[in-house]
């Protein structure tokens, strides 16, 4: 989404000239006539800030955007502006008119400056009983991580997915969050200088790095999101068995 948000940066500042799409409760009518006069980002979301209100653009799992550019796909959210237009594809567009302030706490997402480690911390070890692999997905606690920051920020600090959050010892969950926040700028780093550059270790990918042998590829909990790890070099942490 930042890296989004760094492409859209030229735009701010400028009047939105036509605004459409087949959003729902979106009021295109306000919306056109409107300076931008900023756009952010909180974990996964984009938000186009204007005096009065905003609009926030998830891309959910399958949503799309072309800058300067048409996607043969249903429009959901267009907006021309003055020196270009972007559209937005199979996302969730809200309306928001309350204060941002108000609806986020900065402080979880992991691409801010304001980032609490400490605070995730605490959010983690409250619910101990969760998966680890579970836990880091949950956009209360540290959001912006998506599923390939997930199975590096294990891989990274050698803990396997299916390990308990609460027998993990609180050094290796301060270094799991670090992990989480490094790899989500290193990310955008890769994004910044190969659009299409990925350089995953494990995610996605078939031997680990560090033994050269099979990485191993599961669905594992409740949201049946996918992990790649290696059964070798990262650790399972679960109570020991009486
Ligand atoms: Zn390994």
């Amino acid at each position: 989404m930042v890296f989004l948000k760094e492409q859209l940066e030229p735009f701010m500042g400028q009047i939105v000239l036509k605004a459409n799409g087949d959003a729902k409760h979106i009021p295109f009518d306000k919306i056109k006539g409107q300076v931008l006069t900023s756009i952010k980002t909180f974990g996964k979301e984009l938000l186009f800030c204007f005096p009065d209100f905003t609009l926030r653009i998830h891309l959910m799992l399958f949503g799309k955007y072309a800058i300067n550019n048409e996607l043969n796909r249903t429009l959901r959210l267009g907006l021309a502006l003055e020196t270009g237009h972007v559209n937005f594809y199979a996302c969730d567009c809200r309306f928001l008119l309350a204060p941002l302030d108000a609806v986020y706490d900065w402080s979880t997402d992991v691409m801010q400056a304001s980032f609490a480690p400490n605070k995730a911390l605490q959010k983690l070890i409250s619910k101990p009983q969760r998966l680890i692999c579970e836990a880091l997905l949950d956009q209360s606690i540290l959001a912006g991580v998506g599923n390939g920051i997930k199975n590096e920020a294990l891989f990274r600090s050698s803990v396997h997915p299916e390990s308990l959050v609460g027998e993990i010892p609180k050094t290796e969950l301060k270094k799991l969050i670090e992990a989480c926040v490094t790899l989500s700028t290193e990310y955008l780093q890769w994004k910044r200088e190969e659009p299409e550059g990925e350089r995953w270790q494990v995610y996605k990918q078939q031997v680990c790095p560090r033994d050269d042998i099979p990485l191993q590829k599961q669905k594992i909990g409740k949201s049946g999101r996918s992990s790649y790890f290696c059964d070798k070099c990262q650790q399972l942490y679960l109570p020991d068995i009486i």
